[in-house]
């Protein structure tokens, strides 16, 4: 058996880490977007694909949804202090996967590779692949112009209402070819409840995946990452908004109707199950918000069994150990400006 899932940030990550946690990390593939990575100081900044590792290396900052836990911001206070107006937060300790990822590229391996020998040293047992070795960029058209994707997000705070995105450099990427041959020959597929215009359409936009999704033998699912209208984090449901759908789950689903074959839908919007279901699109109707480390691995595991209902075969699906289930790290706790601008 084999897992893989489309992941952005945050959304993506906690998934991910549930997937590691109730089928084996071993066996879990996560292919991860590129299109908001930036360049700064010199250095190549991956901020989802550096999401999705610190989460599965046990060391992400559970307060923010970025960086790493207990880091120290010693480096941003000089550049304050000498003038540079930094506008992107980079901890210290996040600075040196910065520099050593950059250093790797200089020296010629390509992103992927640089990545897991990153993963490797970080103890991670799964697969971390990013969308593509190319350089693919969300340029984020707005009613105050043209916003590179880091610039509308963290400089501007997402606030400039968004007329289009444009996914420069995807028509020519080449999709990583581990990450298509993964799709190919995947057990079951999992859409992360990512933002699906700034995390998931990029991976999407590039010729061969969606081709790939579409002949996949492995049923597809997609877990909402709308609840009762809105987004748990982040500018996913002002973004549908401004581009003209309604946000709900339902919309989500009609996106992705193409291609999947099954829908998470959470339980406070159990009342858009029928209208899903007309979309020829299995629902599993659950509780999708992952407050802690327990509620991922649940989460998975739900989405996993789901899945097996969905194939002709049965594998045998996941049974998570409730004893392996602990505490873990308590999401619920984010600070609410960390959450909305
Ligand atoms: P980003 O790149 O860090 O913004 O991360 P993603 O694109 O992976 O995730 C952001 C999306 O995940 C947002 O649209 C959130 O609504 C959604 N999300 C975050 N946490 C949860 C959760 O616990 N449950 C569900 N259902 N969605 C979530």
């Amino acid at each position: 058996m084999n897992f893989v899932v489309f992941a952005g940030g945050v959304g993506g990550a906690k998934l991910s880490h549930g997937m590691a946690r109730s089928v084996g990390a071993g066996l879990l593939t996560v292919i991860v977007n590129t299109a908001d990575d930036l360049e700064m100081h010199g250095l190549h900044i991956s901020p989802d694909l550096d999401t999705v590792m610190y989460t599965l290396a046990g060391i992400a900052n559970p307060e923010t949804g970025w960086g790493i836990a207990g880091d120290t911001f010693g480096n941003f206070e000089m550049l304050q202090k000498l003038g540079m107006q930094p506008w992107f937060r980079l901890g210290d300790r996040d600075l040196a996967v910065h520099m050593t990822r950059t250093q790797l590229i200089k020296e010629g391996r390509t992103l992927s590779e640089a990545v897991a020998l990153l993963s490797q040293r970080l103890g991670i047992e799964s697969r971390i692949l990013p969308m593509t070795n190319d350089r693919v960029r969300t340029i984020v058209d707005t009613d105050e112009g043209l916003f590179s994707f880091q610039e509308y997000f963290v400089k501007a705070r997402w606030q400039p209402t968004v007329r289009s995105l444009i996914y420069e450099g995807a028509e020519e990427a080449e999709p990583l070819p581990q990450a298509v041959r993964a799709v190919e020959t995947a057990s079951t597929i999992i859409i992360a409840p990512s933002n699906l215009y700034l995390s998931i359409d990029p991976i999407l936009s590039m010729n061969d995946v969606k081709d790939a999704l579409l002949n996949a033998s492995a049923p597809i699912i997609a877990v909402t990452p709308i609840i009762g209208g809105e987004a748990v984090k982040g500018p996913a449901a002002k973004l549908m908004r401004e581009l003209g759908e309604e946000p709900s789950a339902a919309a989500v689903a009609e996106h992705y109707a193409d291609f999947i074959n099954g829908f998470v839908l959470d339980e406070r919007d159990a009342h858009l199950k029928a209208e899903i279901e007309d979309m020829g699109v299995g629902v599993l109707v659950t509780d999708t918000l992952m407050k802690d480390e327990d509620d991922r691995a649940r989460l998975a595991c739900e989405v996993v069994n789901f899945a097996d209902q969905l194939r002709p075969e049965k594998l045998g699906g996941c049974r998570l150990d409730q004893s392996a289930l602990n505490a873990g790290a308590d999401d619920s706790k984010l600070p609410s400006d960390v959450q909305n601008p």
